[in-house]
């Protein structure tokens, strides 16, 4: 089997599909791995090196999409890399095919099969191909580290001589997968952590971390498949009572909440915002989601004119690209793995879950039910 790994189009985007590790380990199965040139400079890595591990080293765009019978890539394609792709090629890609239904279409159009990497089933089986949660897992780090260097005050309670310095106090509101990692993360700087989620499940998962888990007397959100949903208006209101009295008294709040397909929900309104200290810091992740701070802006980091710092920068994985390329790459091996036979030849079998869940296009249709619905 012929994979391709472009380069990334999208400006910021540094990360890579395939890191040299996984083009040895793929060529140790026989397959053929071309790679435009450049394609892994962005994550350190160079055509020399993805050269010694094994990859074909193509300079021309077009020819490395000719080629390509699997190509794998990070951002959804543009119209011109939908132009470029093989009538009946595969491509595994971020599509985000429920809020983009138009691309779907366009890659039915071309007859390209679509294995969306954004609609990996949450199970313990898909784990290991799960990008969301890999990319997660690098931005609740990343959060906490913008955070710590937005603030004008350390994160650990500090004893010296020169006097006792209190820890930071930082709040995470969304305790899933980048959530845990924000709170893992300030907690080992030394702050004092409090979260919150509509799931009441992850308060065990919070408090095992070392947080304090904020209680809110309202409906358990969990919705299907781990996710949450939608709060009623009551519920809304209420959660914003309490939410405004921890903000009031955090350094930094790490904002996470997200709902499948929806606007991420506001849970930071601007006269919450403006009750915080001068000097205190929000790093929104649903930044481009919409935002869970009323005042971000996307792409944006800036002080208020009452002092606090937002921060609504894009795509934080890119800025780890190193180890983001190397968690995607690695769950694009075991999704080949888990796609391909003993012979190594691709076999997309629709009575498989995974399969079921992340296949969007197929012979010139739109083929997942619900990603149908929406692009009718
Ligand atoms: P997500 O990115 O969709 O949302 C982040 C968090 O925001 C969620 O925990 C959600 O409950 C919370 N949230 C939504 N609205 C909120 C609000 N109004 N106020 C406060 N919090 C709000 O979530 P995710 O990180 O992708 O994880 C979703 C679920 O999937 C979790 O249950 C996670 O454990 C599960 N998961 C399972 C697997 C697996 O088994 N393979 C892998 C990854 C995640």
């Amino acid at each position: 089997m012929i994979i391709a790994i472009p380069r990334e189009t999208v400006p910021g985007e540094r990360r890579v599909a395939l890191v040299a590790e996984s083009v040895k380990r793929l060529v140790g199965r026989k397959h053929e791995v071309v790679v435009e040139s450049g394609a892994g400079l962005g994550a350190e890595c160079s055509d020399e090196e993805l050269h010694a591990a094994g990859a074909r080293i193509e300079p021309s765009t077009d020819a490395l999409y000719a080629k390509a019978e699997v190509l794998l890539k990070i951002q959804p394609p543009d119209d011109a890399e939908v132009e470029r792709l093989k009538p009946d090629s595969v491509l595994v890609s971020l599509a985000y095919p429920l809020a983009n239904p138009a691309l779907a279409r366009a890659l039915a159009k071309r007859r390209v099969t679509l294995l969306a990497a954004d609609m990996v089933p949450r199970t313990t089986l898909a784990q290991m191909m799960d990008v969301l949660s890999s990319q997660a897992t690098i931005a609740g780090y990343r959060a906490v580290v913008l955070a710590s260097e937005a603030l004008p005050r350390l994160f650990p309670m500090l004893m010296t001589a020169a006097g006792t310095i209190p820890p930071a106090k930082v709040l995470v509101l969304g305790a899933g997968v980048a959530g845990l990692q924000a709170i893992a993360t300030a907690r080992r700087l030394g702050a004092v952590v409090e979260a919150y989620d509509v799931r009441k499940v992850v308060k065990e998962q919070v408090e095992s971390l070392g947080a304090r888990f904020v209680n809110i007397d309202i409906e358990d959100a969990a919705g299907s498949g781990g996710y949450a949903k939608e709060l009623g208006e009551e519920a809304k209101r209420k959660q914003a009572e309490v939410l405004a009295q921890h903000v009031a008294k955090s350094d930094a709040v790490i904002t996470t909440a997200q709902i499948p397909g929806r606007r991420a929900p506001v849970l930071l309104p601007a006269d919450m915002v403006r009750r915080m200290k001068s000097g205190s810091v929000v790093v929104d992740i649903a930044a481009e989601q919409g935002g869970n701070c009323e005042l971000t802006r996307v792409g944006e980091r800036y002080r208020t004119d009452f002092g606090v710092t937002i921060v609504g920068e894009r795509n934080l994985p890119a800025q780890l690209s190193v180890h983001a390329s190397a968690m995607y790459s690695r769950n694009m091996e075991k999704l080949l793995a888990h796609v391909t036979d003993k012979d190594n030849v691709l076999k997309l079998d629709v009575s498989d879950e995974i399969v079921k869940g992340m296949l969007i296009t197929r012979g010139g249709e739109v083929v997942h039910p619900a990603v149908a619905d929406v692009a009718m």
